[in-house]
């Protein structure tokens, strides 16, 4: 009787269990299948229907590899067969499969052997995992859009100070391999020692919230140099706390190369240009001394040519000084002068040539210990500027100020005046505002080489302007 219980006892347990695995087997959300002997599906989950498209009754009787994608199919079928010869406990492999609707899906698929009443049956879950796949698949091609365009990408985890980055980030510094760890210290070790100081300013700057646009020379494991550009921007948390540093490293190696080459062909140009202009020059001297004998017509000729000539050793100069080869050997003739009188020459010598008044005030004994020329320079480039780019309005205000260690001039014009966007590029080289382009001649070297001469004076010089209504340039240089 006892023993009848028992049974009666394992039975329910067994059933329960059935019932059980039935329910997890219709509620769970991976799709999931069980099938016979003979590989025909005989049971499907509502998962596996959503997953395939199609209805239970139309998938179960079938087998799985009707489904599977051509070039999957043969391995499949070996795994399947060495399941079922029991040599493995179970398989797993990813495939892909094409749903009712033709689309393409991607699973990772489980299968394992069970016996119940006797019998073997196969299950089988089925792990969509489509979105991963095209997830892989976008980033390797980022991946490798980024190889090709030479850019890596970068992302400091500012408490781990762990570096994560893309495939081709270590290769841009020699590595053939992706290196384990990447850390700020790996960078250093690459950024030349010349550059350091910049580099980890730029760092620090970026941890505490701010942007990078930093270009560097790096050393690579094989020795040659590289010029890069890290740029990023940092990630903050919910309470603004910067977390990240997340960026781009591009190589700009070449982009440097053609810069020398332009710098040099800009500085052999000019040099050669110089030697007949200079003599054009002293012949056209030559010649304004003879204008009593001429005629009226030759003599208005003699004058636009000097003009134009004028014209032409401005913008040789221009080019002359914008070479990199002569911005670094900008050497200072420092003079004590007068700095009042030198603005006032120049403005007497801008007179010959334009009609805009020029109205001067300020201190009239301020002595700077500077290189006149340049600064006579700089001045003049104010100047000319105040009047060609304030053609319609015609007086121009000039004044000689100090503070206490530094001497200040302003040049203020009313005329077209600068959007307070283009500020910031204004004294950068070959600059030109969008809307002077086309109404007003120049190469956009001006205002940089006067940025030159002051910053190597160690002064400083910007300006303030409205849009419509004009603008005041200044500079300033110690008074000593
Ligand atoms: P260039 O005059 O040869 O173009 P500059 O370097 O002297 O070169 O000036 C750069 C640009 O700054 C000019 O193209 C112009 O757009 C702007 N700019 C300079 N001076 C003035 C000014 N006084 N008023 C308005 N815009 C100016």
């Amino acid at each position: 009787m006892k023993e009848e219980g028992n049974i009666k006892d394992f039975q329910k347990k067994f059933l329960d269990c059935n019932d059980k695995f039935d329910t997890i087997f219709e509620l769970t959300s991976a799709a999931s299948k069980i099938i016979a002997a003979d590989l025909t599906i005989i049971k499907v989950n509502g998962a596996l229907e959503e997953l395939l498209g199609y209805e239970a009754s139309e998938i179960e009787g079938t087998k799985i590899m009707e489904y599977a994608c051509e070039e999957y199919k043969e391995h499949w079928h070996k795994l399947q067969s060495e399941l079922w010869s029991n040599q493995v406990p179970f398989f797993k492999l990813q495939a892909c499969l094409y749903r009712k609707d033709r689309k393409v899906i991607w699973v990772n698929v489980t299968s394992i052997l069970f016996k119940d009443e006797g019998q073997i049956y196969g299950f089988t879950v089925l792990d969509d995992v489509t979105g991963l796949k095209h997830l892989q698949e976008s980033e390797s091609r980022l991946n490798m859009a980024l190889k090709y365009s030479k850019l890596a990408v970068w992302e400091l985890d500012l408490k781990s100070k762990l570096i994560s980055r893309s495939a081709s980030h270590d290769e841009l510094f020699g590595y053939p391999d992706k290196q384990e760890d990447w850390t700020l210290d790996s960078y250093i070790q690459h950024v030349l020692d010349e550059d350091l100081p910049r580099f980890r300013a730029a760092i620090n700057e970026a941890s505490q919230g701010n942007k990078m646009d930093q270009q560097v020379r790096l050393k690579t494991t094989d020795g040659t140099i590289k010029w890069v550009n890290f740029q990023a921007s940092p990630e903050q948390d919910e309470t603004g706390r910067p977390v990240k540093i997340l960026g781009t490293i591009a190589d700009i190696t070449k982009d440097k190369l053609h810069e020398r080459h332009k710098d040099d062909f800009i500085s052999i140009a000019s040099h050669e240009l110089k030697t007949p202009v200079t003599s054009l020059k002293a012949s056209l001297q030559l010649l304004s001394r003879l204008m009593e004998e001429m005629s009226d017509r030759a003599r208005a000729m003699v004058v636009q040519a000097n003009k134009s000539v004028n014209k032409i050793t401005v913008l040789v100069d221009d080019l002359l000084n914008a070479s990199k080869s002569y911005k670094e050997q900008l050497q200072l003739k420092k003079t004590v002068f007068n700095l009042y009188k030198v603005v006032d020459e120049c403005c007497v010598q801008l007179s010959f040539q334009s009609s805009h008044e020029t109205i001067l005030d300020g201190n009239q004994d301020l002595e700077v210990n500077a290189d006149a020329e340049r600064i006579e320079r700089v001045i003049i480039n104010l100047l000319t500027n105040a009047i060609k780019y304030g053609p319609d309005s015609n007086k121009i205000h000039i004044h000689v100020g100090q503070t206490a260690t530094m001497a200040k001039v302003s040049v203020t014009d009313r005329g077209i005046g600068i959007a307070p966007e283009k500020i910031p590029v204004l004294f950068d080289r070959y600059y030109q505002a969008e809307q002077v382009k086309d109404h007003y001649s120049g190469l956009g070297l001006g205002l940089f080489i006067s940025a030159e001469i002051v910053k190597k004076h160690g002064g400083d010089i910007g300006v303030d302007s409205i849009q419509g209504k004009g603008s005041t340039f200044w500079f300033t240089i110690p008074i000593t």
